[in-house]
């Protein structure tokens, strides 16, 4: 039995399940549209939660993807704080943690991904954060106002981005990674040394080569301990150690995952159930334009890019993949970067530029195959290495002058 029906349902209110909805009226689909949220805001902009939102400098209305309103001119139901607890693919029916049973002509799964938690002692000590929210980067915000030293545990996106927005507010911030630079997993050791030197020339330590131990403290977090023998007063942690792929519905759906544990999807983006697509960060699709074939990837603009294409699915229409997976990371306003891979592997990376001069740029080469490309600063240069990108290239040709990264 179903309390009511809608045509297109949509799970998850990240880019991918916001882009999906707003295809689907820009496309013409006359259908009723049913979002359904977990969160208490409306659809967001998750990137600024460690940028301009936790700084202060950008309001909560101002990072909504779409005005107050929006949803009501466009008829699209909009169900916030509501989760989506069951899914039965045969019968195309979800059951709502607000007790309602839908009935849905095709439903798109967006549901993104949660963050890797660290069980370690002291893990649960008041003062620990983890980010992936607004409401997270709220509890981040408060709780710093208090602290003169902030540790982050991990040197990726969210350790270096949380770290510069921090520093840049004053507070004494300590990055404490396993790998010898930050960034070192994505993009090398040769441009994780030039953002390592970028961020630790604005007073950001930095100590690689670390595994944590322990969280030390009473009741709040007073000191993290690693497995090195560091011993750290911190007033507050920051956790950034990776995410999953959101997969408890999809799995209590019985859907196909695939070998990175996100719901595998075709083409089209259709999972192994006819009828339910899945975007976004919990995705794992075969790329028609990257090298690599199949891959899963947790940047926002391929959340966006799938969800349109969904939605066109959705609606039995085709929308070919024609972008090549683009990522951006700000680090205050000391030095933006953009980049297109992910390279799973390469054996040379060419770079010219300084990146404390903001104008840098590393391609990333398989061979002379063209696998990734990073640039600060050169538009340009990046709009090249979408045309190369997957193609074998003369590297000579590449840069003018190669000459490794540096902030002197
Ligand atoms: C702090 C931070 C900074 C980032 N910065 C960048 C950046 O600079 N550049 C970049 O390219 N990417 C960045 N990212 C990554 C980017 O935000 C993600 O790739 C993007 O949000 C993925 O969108 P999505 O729609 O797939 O998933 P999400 O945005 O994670 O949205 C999924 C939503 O589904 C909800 N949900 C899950 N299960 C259910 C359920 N059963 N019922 C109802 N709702 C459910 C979740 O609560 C969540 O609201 C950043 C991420 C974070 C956390």
């Amino acid at each position: 039995m179903s309390d009511r029906e809608v045509d297109f349902l949509i799970v998850g209110g990240g880019h991918a399940g916001y882009a999906c909805a707003r295809a689907l009226r820009d496309d013409g689909a006359e259908g009723s549209i049913l979002l359904v949220s977990r969160e208490p805001d409306p659809p967001y902009d998750r990137t600024a939660c460690s940028k301009g939102y936790l700084a202060g400098g950008a309001s909560r209305d101002e990072v909504l993807l779409s005005p107050p309103g929006w949803w009501e001119e466009q008829e699209i139901e909009l169900a916030t704080r509501t989760s989506v607890l069951k899914l039965a693919p045969g019968e195309h029916r979800a059951a709502l943690s607000n007790k309602d049973v839908v009935k849905f002509g095709s439903a798109l799964i967006a549901t993104g991904a949660m963050v890797r938690r660290l069980r370690v002692d002291g893990g649960k000590l008041g003062g620990i954060h983890y980010l992936r929210t607004l409401g997270n980067s709220d509890g981040i915000r408060n709780d710093v106002e208090q602290a003169d030293e902030v540790v982050l545990i991990g040197g990726s996106y969210i350790g270096t981005e949380v770290a510069a927005t921090l520093a840049a507010l004053d507070k004494r911030c300590t990055i404490v990674m396993q790998e010898d630079v930050v960034l070192e997993r994505t993009f090398g050791p040769e441009v994780g040394r030039a953002v390592q030197d970028l961020l630790e020339s604005k007073g950001i330590t930095v100590h690689g080569g670390e595994d944590l131990e322990a969280f030390t403290g009473e009741d709040r977090v007073g000191g993290v301990r690693t497995k090195g023998g560091l011993e750290l007063p911190a007033q507050a942690v920051v956790v950034g150690a990776g995410v999953l792929p959101d997969v408890q519905l999809a799995r209590g759906a019985e859907l196909e995952l695939g070998e990175s544990g996100g719901i595998k999807v075709d083409a089209r983006l259709e999972s192994s159930a006819a009828g339910i697509f899945a975007a976004g960060d919990v995705a794992e699709f075969e790329s028609a334009v990257h090298p690599a074939g199949r891959l899963r990837v947790e940047h926002w603009e391929v959340a966006s890019a799938q969800g349109r294409r969904a939605a066109a699915a959705m609606r039995g229409a085709d929308l070919p993949e024609e972008e090549i997976p683009y990522f951006f990371s700000d680090l205050h306003d000391w030095l933006s970067y953009e980049y297109i891979g992910p390279a799973k592997q390469w054996d040379r990376v060419l770079t010219g530029g300084s990146l404390e001069k903001g104008e840098f740029s590393a391609w990333y080469l398989d061979g002379n195959t063209v696998v990734a490309v990073l640039a600060a600063g050169r538009p340009d240069e990046l709009e090249r290495g979408r045309g190369l990108f997957g193609k074998k290239v003369d590297p000579d040709q590449l840069i003018d002058q190669p000459e490794r990264p540096t902030v002197a």
